[in-house]
């Protein structure tokens, strides 16, 4: 019920609108968000990949409106790759489709794509395509396929929820792209979706099994130790664990100190709100720390 509520309201453009430009940004977004600037960023992703850890750097953003933002956001995906190219960060970039343009027509948002990961290949990174709503997933795999086929530095993502994942898994594994699997964080309804957390949790270790024996260069994305069990025994350069910047990081520590790969999605950029919700809707719970971290102790 509160993460429903919670999800609804993270798509609500006016108060997503307040609640970016408020004074309150700041201490509101500091633990999930590494600050509104590349600058920020990176210095964030340099002291991670100190630490051992890769990193993929996210330029916040969904869902745009004009072709002068999409642009804006592709501008801003080619920017990172250069600050990875020129400060040697170990990372890669992860993008949403609709951020570059999905909603105003494939043509637009496949040329701004294509832009990216064309670069992503010229300096040897990799693209990441973040999975948005069950709506989008059959065009994200589209482009993600198609990118595949040119360039080749792409990576999927598959949300365990979806009823229809396993049958993703196994084409995305027949083409040999590489897959990050997550749990999923939209509201999706019945018909597509498992609804009860123990559903989730068994397909998510199923498909886990899928990635480790038959993926190319698998990506767990959880938080969930439980999740991570699929991984027992498993060689450890075979698969990486990526983590949410911000969250659980006693357990970020420990999946390094055990010799494991471990990448952490870094979010920056004005454009929070949605990305922050999502993160409450999660753990309801952070919404006390947050609290907390505005109004102090
Ligand atoms: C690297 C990465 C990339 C992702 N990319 C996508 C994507 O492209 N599309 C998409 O739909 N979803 C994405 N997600 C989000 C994902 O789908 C889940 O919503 C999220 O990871 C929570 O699921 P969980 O696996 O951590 O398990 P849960 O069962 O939700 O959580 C397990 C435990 O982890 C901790 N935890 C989980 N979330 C939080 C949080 N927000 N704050 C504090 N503690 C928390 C808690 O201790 C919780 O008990 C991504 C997640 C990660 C880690």
């Amino acid at each position: 019920m509160l993460r429903s509520t919670l999800l609804y309201l993270s798509r609500q453009p006016q108060l997503r609108r307040w609640m970016e430009t408020s004074p309150l940004a700041k201490p509101l977004t500091r633990r999930f968000v590494a600050g509104q600037s590349l600058e920020r960023a990176v210095e964030a992703s340099r002291r991670i990949n100190a630490q051992g850890i890769e990193v993929s750097l996210d330029h916040l953003g969904e869902n745009v409106q004009s072709m002068a933002e999409a642009a804006a956001s592709r501008d801003q995906a080619l920017r990172a790759l250069r600050a990875i190219e020129q400060q040697q960060l170990r990372a890669t970039i992860s993008v949403k489709v609709t951020q570059l343009g999905l909603d105003l027509g494939d043509a637009v948002c496949r040329e701004n794509v294509e832009a990216i990961v064309r670069e992503a290949a010229r300096i040897g990174t990799r693209i990441e395509f973040d999975m948005e709503s069950s709506a989008y997933v059959d065009r994200t795999l589209a482009i993600v396929e198609s990118m595949h086929q040119r360039y080749g530095c792409v990576r999927a993502v598959i949300q365990a929820y979806l009823k229809r994942s396993g049958r993703d898994v196994d084409r995305l594994c027949g083409a040999g792209i590489p897959v990050r699997l997550c749990k999923g964080a939209y509201d999706e309804p019945e018909e597509v979706a498992f609804r009860e957390k123990t559903a989730v949790d068994e397909n998510y270790l199923r498909l886990a099994n899928v990635l480790l024996e038959k993926g190319v260069d698998p990506a767990l994305a959880t938080h969930d130790e439980k999740m991570l069990t699929a991984a027992e025994g498993a060689e450890p350069q075979r698969f990486e664990v990526q983590m949410l910047y911000g969250v659980r990081r006693d357990l970020q520590q420990r999946i390094v100190a055990a010799g494991r790969r471990l990448r952490v999605y870094l979010p920056y950029g004005d454009a929070w709100y949605p990305y922050f919700m999502r993160r409450l809707a999660e753990r309801p719970a952070n919404l006390w720390f947050v609290m907390r971290s505005v109004f102090g102790n």
